[in-house]
């Protein structure tokens, strides 16, 4: 039996696995958040008083205490108890990747010898997971391992199997955050202050903003049976050999195709799982390589949408498993066909509206006092985030860098390694407008009719169609589509970075609009000269052209923009001066925090290509060089039996092309193999470095290319090998599920 066929059987085995999707009859109407512990259910299993005190702790109005605590966890658990719950788990985001729990039955004694179903509020509340063995970048040193987990009440509760989860936050007994979510809800918190001051200078009776993410998860299925063959592709998330198959995405016939229906089998399983735990799943389609897929869901607060993309990945890899596959998050499972990002729209909105959006949204009958003060809220608000991305543009890429991204970001399909932003030519026209006409003497008090020379920003702009795919940040009508996040990503890391960097922006903007209003000005005048003056303070980040071109990169250098593509020299921007400075002003990190976690990546990035190496090397070793040394010997054996039969000179002529081959195989192969030792040797030097910074330097700049380099070899091996000898499903064998 060939390899490849063998490998089809294993996948076949898996395939006949039970698939138990609802019955079509139940609509999503019916189970959305059947699981979830919602606003309706604490109305229904809480006293009436302790259902409004959480309703007001969830709204952040106010604190939560034990006593409340005590009485929302008796209802939690009698809700739980009835979906067959039997134990409880804090749910929380370290800094590794992906979710951790640590599970507890609800049984207690009951003192009498028997046992009881308990829960309280100190356990609903606070934890201390036994938390050694999670990164922390030094902040809490092995011997002193306790850290806290702290559930955070604006993420509900929800019931997966028989395990209550609670969402919580991690921190150290100092204080320090271990994990995204602490972060995120402190950058969060510090954007809803400083927006909902400026928003007050349109609309004095805003009480919050709140910002809104979509994330768009892409992914990649492939058949178990095959996975299981790629010992790559288990360790390390992606193929670190494999040659293009003839046909890939160049037909562009994957892009909105039809679905397979094993596929669409799948998605619908996934997606009825995830409605059930309240994950509003709204869109599907097949993406442009083979084999490649996307999420999407109807956006949320952005919270509960990182809180709800972290359980839809766990689901994700869950239920795949269910129907004969595996899915593929890393950003770049296959070299030469697209890789896997996770747009980020992102967006505010107040109590009353959204600040982003344009102003076509008002009456006709509105006066021009009106339009003009939505017109000046939009681009308030547009350029702030301008300049915040400016300001902060080397921080904002560190925010999505990683070992695995780095496959994906620069390569002619995702957005490159310098963050700019597009924004389309009607607002470019706006902005340029306002930032030429220098009258500053425009009559702005109220009695005058508002004069603010801003063209009439056309409806169009909502549905701005006019889509720059090579943008990692792009205006897109009503939001900001941030395209550089990884598939992998905790959502999060992009999400502190760009809330708190707007914060800082916004607070600042109020502060100046103070300080010359109580110089006389008018509110709108002061707003109107600032803008003016950020517009042409972060002109460099506008940027509509193609960004993966060489020129851009040249261009963006001298507008100063961050083009570093060395991921350990990109998380050096964490600790920049401005960064540092933001962060404290926002209350988002310390330095300690900062320095802290770029450890933890710093490390990670080298753990990361260090198992890359050796996974690798091994490969190369055991599975291609003795291989294509069989086949080597193979043809020599041809070449000898030519001779037998054939005079010598009649041989050499028959024999020439696999002569010929079998010099390829050698040069190959000798490649490899005094190359794989290099390799080695490279790691080895690498490792000897004890600063973790210096190190991951060291693994990015002479292992992660050696990888790349013998893989040139291997792929050349894989084309003339014989099929039934080659070791490894191919490109063509993995990407194209039948
Ligand atoms: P496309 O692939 O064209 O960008 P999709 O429909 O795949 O569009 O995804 C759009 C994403 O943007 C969805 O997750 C959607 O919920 C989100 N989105 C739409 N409007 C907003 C908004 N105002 N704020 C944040 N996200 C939004
Ligand atoms: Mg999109």
């Amino acid at each position: 039996m060939s390899a490849t066929l063998r490998f089809q059987v294993v996948g076949e085995a898996f395939k006949k696995r039970p698939i138990d999707v609802p019955a079509p009859s139940e609509r999503p109407s019916e189970f959305f958040a059947k699981y979830v512990f919602t606003r309706e259910k604490m109305h229904k299993y809480l006293p009436l008083p302790t259902y409004e005190r959480m309703m007001e702790v969830i709204d952040g109005e106010a604190t939560l205490d034990l006593q409340t605590a005590d009485i929302v966890a008796e209802g939690m658990k009698r809700w739980a108890m009835e979906l067959g719950a039997t134990h409880i788990t804090h749910w929380f985001q370290p800094l590794t990747e992906g979710t951790a729990e640590k599970h507890d039955g609800f049984v207690e004694h009951d003192g009498k010898g028997g046992m009881v179903e308990e829960f309280n509020g100190k356990q609903l509340v606070q934890q201390e997971p036994d938390a050694s063995s999670f990164p922390s970048g030094g902040i809490r040193s092995t011997f002193e391992a306790r850290g806290y987990s702290a559930w955070d009440p604006a993420s509900p509760v929800f019931v997966i199997g028989d395990t209550l989860m609670i969402p919580t936050v991690f921190i150290s007994f100092t204080g320090e955050a271990l994990d995204y979510k602490a972060p995120l809800k402190k950058a969060l918190h510090a954007l809803d202050r400083a927006a909902t001051d400026v928003a007050r200078l349109f609309y004095p009776d805003v009480k919050r903003v709140h910002t809104n993410l979509g994330w768009e998860q892409e992914y990649f299925l492939i058949d178990e049976g095959l996975y299981a063959a790629r010992p790559d592709l288990l360790m390390t998330g992606r193929t670190l050999m494999g040659h293009d198959s003839a046909k890939n995405q160049q037909m562009d016939d994957h892009y909105f195709g039809s679905i397979p229906e094993r596929v669409a089998a799948f998605m619908k399983d996934l997606e009825i799982q995830a409605l059930e735990l309240g994950i509003p799943c709204k869109t599907r389609h097949n993406e442009a390589a083979p084999n490649q897929f996307e999420l999407a869901p109807i956006f949320e607060e952005t919270n509960l949408a990182v809180d709800h993309n972290m359980l839809l990945m766990m689901l994700m890899k869950k239920v795949a498993r269910k129907h004969g596959f595996r899915c593929l998050l890393h950003e770049k499972p296959f070299a030469g066909v697209n890789g896997s990002g996770k747009h980020n729209n992102w967006s505010l909105s107040t109590d009353t509206g959204i600040l982003l959006h344009g102003p076509g949204r008002l009456p006709r009958t509105a006066d021009k006092d009106a339009v003009n003060r939505e017109n000046l809220r939009f681009i308030t608000f547009i350029v702030e985030t301008l300049l915040a991305v400016h300001r902060h543009n080397g921080l904002i890429k560190a925010s999505i860098v990683s070992a695995t991204n780095a496959h994906r970001l620069g390569a002619n399909e995702a957005p490159p390694a310098i963050i700019s932003s597009f924004l389309g030519k009607q607002l470019n026209d706006v902005l340029d407008h306002l930032e030429q006409t220098t009258d500053d003497t425009i009559s702005l008090s109220s009695k005058h009719e508002l004069r603010l020379d801003i063209p009439q920003i056309p409806e169009l702009l909502i549905d701005n169609t006019d889509r720059n795919r090579t943008s990692p940040f792009a205006f897109v009508g009503n939001r900001f589509e941030f395209r550089a996040v990884g598939a992998e990503a905790n959502c999060a890391s992009a999400m502190i970075a760009l809330n708190a960097a707007v914060a800082e922006t916004l607070a600042d903007f109020r502060q100046r609009v103070d300080a010359l209003t109580a110089d006389g000005m008018t509110t709108m005048a002061a707003v109107l000269r600032l803008v003016r003056e950020d517009i042409t303070a972060c002109r460099a980040i506008r940027f509509d052209g193609n960004g993966y071109s060489n020129e851009w990169r040249e261009e963006a250098e001298r507008r100063g923009l961050d083009t570093e593509a060395s991921v350990p020299l990109v998380i050096d921007r964490y600790l920049d001066a401005a960064s540092v400075e933001m962060f404290a002003k926002t209350h988002v990190f310390t330095r300690a925090e900062l320095e802290a976690r770029n450890e933890i990546k710093w490390e990670t990035y080298t753990k990361k290509v260090q198992i890359e190496a050796r996974v690798f090397g091994d490969l190369c070793l055991n599975h291609i060089i003795p291989v294509a040394t069989r086949y080597q010997s193979q043809l020599i054996d041809n070449v000898h039996k030519l001779r037998e039969i054939f005079s010598d000179e009649e041989a050499m002529t028959l024999s020439s092309d696999n002569v010929q081959l079998i010099r390829q195989i050698a040069a190959h192969t000798t490649y490899i193999t005094k190359n794989v030792e290099r390799l080695v040797e490279a790691r080895k030097v690498a490792n000897r470095i004890e600063n973790i910074r210096e190190k991951a330097i060291a693994y990015h700049d002479t292992v992660a290319p050696l990888i790349e380099d013998i893989r040139y070899h291997v792929d050349k091996l894989e084309l003339v090998v014989d099929d039934e000898l080659w070791p490894l499903p191919k490109y063509r064998e993995m990407l194209f599920i039948r």
